[in-house]
């Protein structure tokens, strides 16, 4: 994927996301981010640098370091490389509208080399080395979500020493770069506090 469909879905005189330089096909960067959006609806925008692109999967629920908790990840189109620095408000009414938060930041590697080969199989096995996510991981084609189903997926923690049962979404909340909560990052950037506190751990 190119990226087109990232651009015609955005207005970018009107969000501060970023436009994105043409990938050149020689980058191998191994970046890795995780992007707490809470736009039309909360989700986990989880990101792995490849060939000069993002490889984007949007994940409802947010990961889990419980190997037995399988996590719905609807794979998206590509970002740009810049977007893994992005946090922000986006517009309402722009697509995506609403507030995002680098929730998680630092670097993968894959199990395998050949990585459009894992993803064509439909099983990328890697490696992630953030702050908050770490050890040995799978994402794996699923079917059976209905029309979705050429694009979803399922992030799943494999046994290690960073498996655990703590709910690191819960227990680890706020932005890896800034230390703000989603209302925060909406207060010094004009959006909508309420909405965005609405992502944040109640109480
Ligand atoms: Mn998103």
């Amino acid at each position: 994927m190119a990226l087109d469909k990232y651009r015609k879905k955005r207005n970018f005189r009107v969000s501060p996301e970023p436009r994105g330089k043409s990938p050149g096909g020689k980058t191998s960067s191994s970046l890795y981010v995780i992007q707490k959006h809470r736009a039309s609806q909360l989700h986990y925008d989880f990101r792995l640098a490849s060939r000069g692109t993002l490889l984007s999967w949007a994940i409802p629920k947010g990961p889990s370091l419980d190997p037995r908790v399988k996590r719905l990840a609807i794979q998206v189109e590509d970002h740009p490389l810049e977007y893994g620095g992005f946090e922000g408000v986006i517009p309402e009414g722009e697509y995506g509208g609403g507030t995002v938060m680098l929730w998680d930041k630092g670097t993968w590697t894959p199990d395998e080399p050949d990585v459009e080969d894992a993803l064509g199989r439909g099983s990328l096995k890697f490696t992630l080395h953030g702050k908050k996510l770490r050890g040995s991981w799978a994402l794996v084609r699923t079917k059976g979500y209905g029309g979705r189903r050429k694009n979803a997926w399922l992030l799943i923690k494999h046994r290690d020493e960073y498996a655990s049962k703590k709910d690191i979404t819960q227990e680890k909340p706020n932005s890896v770069v800034s230390r703000r909560s989603l209302a925060g990052i909406a207060r010094d950037g004009g959006g909508d506090v309420e909405k965005a506190a609405s992502g944040d751990p109640s109480g």
